[in-house]
């Protein structure tokens, strides 16, 4: 068999609904990928609750380790506020994990599925999220949180914007949208954090002379929360800061229909995440209605990002009947409570296997 014929692929199932909704999604893209002559080979590592128990951590050294050796990584939730005591209160590991992996890019798409109830049905963006630093304490420092308090009564925190990061993002979400309707929204908030998100806009309209063919264009952040919910069609591409992608993600997210659908990928140039929106839900975990929309749909968009890399076609046309599938299955009625339906995950499982 031909190496461009296996996707060597990393698995962390994770914790809450993750034993739901990963091994979905794990068997929709394996049959895809099998369409086109793939095969999907996992290997499967310790992390989360499960991970604590035996191996000692949350996050394995001897996992962190495994993962530098992998392009392709498909990553569960984990409920961190569940440890044990000692485990709990540190750094969440999926931030752990972008920080030492560099996956500096966190991109979610916002598309209503028909068949869903959506306060914006004809919504169809691409939230491009800077990953690595902003207001987030737990990965914008080399040493020390970015978070601390001189005195009981006083809280500062430190929010790092840089040109680098800022032009980096930026090249991929105007990449992004040549892929698309070729047009990019830059979202900051310079009236007010003039130095910092000031750098941010000054950064992507740097790199925004580099693509003549795609068209600009710039949002403050709290005007765009308003125009999202008012006209939400008329956006393509968002490019932000972190801590304003993480919120508009999620409002986005709800307005094409459910945290339950929300596809996420985080990604640098040599490796890509496939890690939905949502968390670990463990108010419905172990009760068989979690959603694996989102968990499918960060694994097509993950195959999206390997089939640019390798220039290799077939990888995207799986990702594009992993979709497909979702959409025939909700089209036939078949949804988790979540969104409206009645389906168990397994009884949407089941429902998927005989469209793909
Ligand atoms: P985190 O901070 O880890 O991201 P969270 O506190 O934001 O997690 P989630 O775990 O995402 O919360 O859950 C938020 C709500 O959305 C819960 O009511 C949960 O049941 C629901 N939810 C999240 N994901 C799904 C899903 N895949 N299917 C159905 N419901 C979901």
């Amino acid at each position: 068999m031909r190496t461009d014929d296996v996707l060597n692929c990393a698995v962390l199932v994770g914790d809450g609904i993750g034993p739901e909704v990963v091994p979905v999604a794990l068997d929709t893209a394996e049959r895809a990928l099998a369409a086109q002559g793939i095969t999907l080979a996992p290997e499967y590592l310790p992390f989360g609750r499960d991970a604590i128990d035996s191996h000692g951590g949350a996050l394995p050294e001897s996992t962190l380790a495994a993962l530098d050796g992998h392009e392709f990584m498909v990553v569960g939730p984990h409920d961190s506020a569940s440890y044990p005591g000692e485990h709990r209160g540190g750094p969440a590991p999926g931030a752990v994990l972008r920080k030492r992996l560099g996956l500096y890019a966190n991109l979610r798409p916002a598309q209503a599925i028909p068949g869903i109830p959506a306060t914006a049905p004809d919504i169809d963006l691409l939230i491009v999220r800077e990953n690595s630093e902003g207001l987030y304490a737990d990965r914008n420092m080399a040493v020390g949180s970015g978070e601390f308090m001189p005195t009981p009564d006083v809280a500062l925190a430190v929010g790092l914007i840089t040109r680098e990061a800022s032009e980096r993002i930026a090249e991929r979400a105007f990449e992004a949208a040549r892929a698309r309707r070729g047009h990019v929204t830059v979202v900051h908030k310079a009236n007010v954090l003039k130095l910092t998100t000031g750098l941010f806009r000054d950064a992507c309209y740097q790199v925004a002379r580099r693509f003549p063919d795609v068209t600009v264009d710039q949002q403050h952040v709290d005007a765009m929360a308003a125009l999202l919910v008012r006209r939400p069609a008329d956006f393509d591409v968002l490019v932000t800061e972190n801590l304003f992608g993480d919120i508009l993600s999620d409002l986005a997210a709800e307005l094409a229909g459910s945290l339950g659908l929300a596809s996420s990928i985080n990604a640098s140039d040599a490796q890509v995440m496939a890690q939905a929106a949502h968390g670990a839900a463990p108010d419905i975990a172990g009760r068989n209605v979690a959603d694996p929309i989102a968990m499918i749909g960060s694994v097509a968009s993950a195959l999206d990002w390997y089939a640019a890399a390798h220039r290799d076609r077939r990888f995207a046309v799986a990702g594009a009947s992993m979709r497909a599938a979702i959409s025939a299955t909700v089209s036939a009625g078949v949804a988790t409570p979540d969104v409206g339906g009645t389906a168990s995950t397994a009884e949407f499982h089941e429902r998927l296997r005989e469209v793909l």
